[in-house]
């Protein structure tokens, strides 16, 4: 994910408006079965199934379903080919080589899997990444003839220094507040440093995404505030939850100066300095924006047996950012929507709706990919049944953040059941879009679905060079693959579209 700042924030917000669609489901529960005398207890009622359950998902889709399940969570092509992507191809930034290298080989990957294989144009952005360094010049305490070194790393679409740096004066603000405060004068000719800090209490208790809504807004539209006061250069606290001392990059609103994210203990240490004193910065970022590039979405059909046009998206994205190789955030998406097309071909199953499987590009720098799509599909929306993008990691998943009438969402409690054996049962209801390659499909009336992890340590490694292989427990990807097979099948072959 994560990913264009603005989306992002939104996906945060879905945990002020979500409510536990589990707590819904058991209402309608008990709605269809009227209490006896005494009333009986929730938990002393084993689960029926309604009229509705049985004629959406008779015992012989059940039946796929559940061998689904059971190939999916034994099957290891989703792990194969993220080893593929991250450690043959490599870190995918839009517009690089290795973006190309990734397009031409999922389109090769999905058409030998028998899928029907488009490739869609669309222009990104190029921005390629220079030199990045720093080091306090001046500062309360310095021994003569020293300096500290400050670890940073650019903003995406950061613009450069010159080649010697840039020299002046830091000011560090907590929040938009105190920049207001500060006015023109204070931050005219300095740098300033946004020093919002990562919650990690929500972290540690299940909220990562509400913790990273918070903080960066402060990454993406920090540097435009500075630059609109005449500041030279702007740098925010690393959004991330790790104390590694690594740099987190990301999607910043082009603002015109330099801009950099330091790591949480820098920014530390520059916070502490300032509040002793005067502290003078020399920083050298050095990236370059080249003209847009040519680039694609992959997308690939399993066509429908009985309506083809009807259309159940699974997707991930499949670029990403350059510091890393592009591991957790998001060749994972990409390689459990594969895996749901392939475990299909594997098993001889046939969907009665199209699986479009969908490698999205450019989700990390605009989102030039997915508009592309909305532009090119609009008029296919009615038929667009649903759309699932994971973009959260690959961690144990949980199940599944929905945007969706709460009558579709209720329907799908037979997938539920499926899925509980491995835990990835929830079907949390959404206000917004569960994912940001998906948004406009939400706000054009189409059900929606994110699959969502466990991402208590997402955080930890989000755009960071720790975004590698590793970091992925192949147990887990299984599962992921599992439950992204399962809800597609199910949504393509449920007897009716998901109402809307
Ligand atoms: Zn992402």
């Amino acid at each position: 994910m994560t990913n264009f700042a603005l989306r992002h924030i939104l996906l945060s917000s879905i945990f002020h408006a979500a409510i536990l669609l589990s707590a819904v489901l058991l209402t309608a529960a008990q709605a269809q079965n009227p209490p006896a005398q005494p009333a009986p207890r929730p938990f002393a009622t084993p689960p029926t199934a309604s009229a509705a359950d049985v004629a959406n998902f008779p015992p012989q889709l059940l039946d796929e379903l559940s061998s689904i399940k059971t190939a999916a969570l034994a099957d290891d092509y989703a792990y194969h080919q993220l080893s593929h992507l991250t450690e043959n191809i490599g870190p995918r930034p839009s517009g690089s080589l290795q973006a190309k290298a990734a397009v031409d080989y999922v389109a090769a990957e999905l058409r030998q899997l028998g899928l029907d294989v488009q490739l869609e144009e669309v222009k990104v952005p190029h921005w390629v990444r220079g030199a990045e360094t720093a080091e306090l010049t001046e500062f309360p305490g310095q021994a003569a003839g020293t300096t500290q070194k400050i670890v940073l790393t650019a903003l995406g679409g950061s613009t450069s220094t010159p080649a010697e740096g840039v020299t002046a004066d830091v000011v560090v603000v907590n929040n938009f507040d105190e920049l207001k405060a500060l006015g023109h004068d204070k931050v005219a000719g300095k740098i300033v440093l946004f020093n919002e800090l990562f919650d990690k209490r929500k972290a540690a208790a299940g909220m990562a995404f509400m913790a990273y809504g918070e903080a960066v807004r402060y990454r993406g539209a920090g540097p435009r505030a500075a630059s609109e006061l005449g500041a030279v250069a702007a740098l925010v606290r690393s959004v991330g939850n790790a104390d590694f001392r690594l740099p987190h990059t990301g999607f910043s609103y082009p603002a015109g100066i330099p801009a950099g994210a330091v790591t949480a203990e820098d920014a530390d240490l520059i916070a502490h300095l300032s509040a002793q004193g005067k502290v003078r910065m020399r920083l050298t970022l050095t990236p370059q924006k080249l003209p847009d590039a040519t680039s694609y979405n992959v997308i690939a059909d399993l066509k429908g047996s009985e309506h083809p046009e009807q259309i159940v998206v699974v997707s991930g994205h499949l670029d990403s950012w350059d510091l890393g190789t592009g591991a957790i955030d998001d060749g994972a998406g990409v390689v459990v929507a594969m895996e749901a097309a392939g475990i299909l071909q594997k098993l001889h199953l046939h969907p009665k709706r199209t699986l479009r499987v969908i490698a999205w590009m450019d989700e990390e720098t605009g989102g030039s990919g997915s508009q592309r799509y909305s532009k090119d599909h609009a008029a296919e929306f009615a038929n667009h049944v649903a759309a699932i993008e994971s973009d959260s990691g690959a961690a144990h998943p949980l199940g599944f953040e929905v945007k969706m009438t709460t009558h579709a969402a209720e329907l799908l409690r037979p997938v539920q059941e499926i899925l509980q054996s491995f835990g990835a049962s929830v079907v949390e209801a959404s206000s917004f879009a569960p994912g940001a390659d998906i948004a406009e499909m939400s706000e054009a009336g189409v059900p929606t679905l994110g699959l969502r992890q466990d991402g208590r340590t997402y955080f930890n490694y989000h755009h960071t060079a720790a975004d590698t292989l590793d970091k992925v427990v192949p147990a887990e990807l299984r599962e992921n693959a599992a439950a992204m097979a399962v809800m597609g099948y199910a949504l393509a072959c449920m007897k009716d579209p998901l109402p809307r």
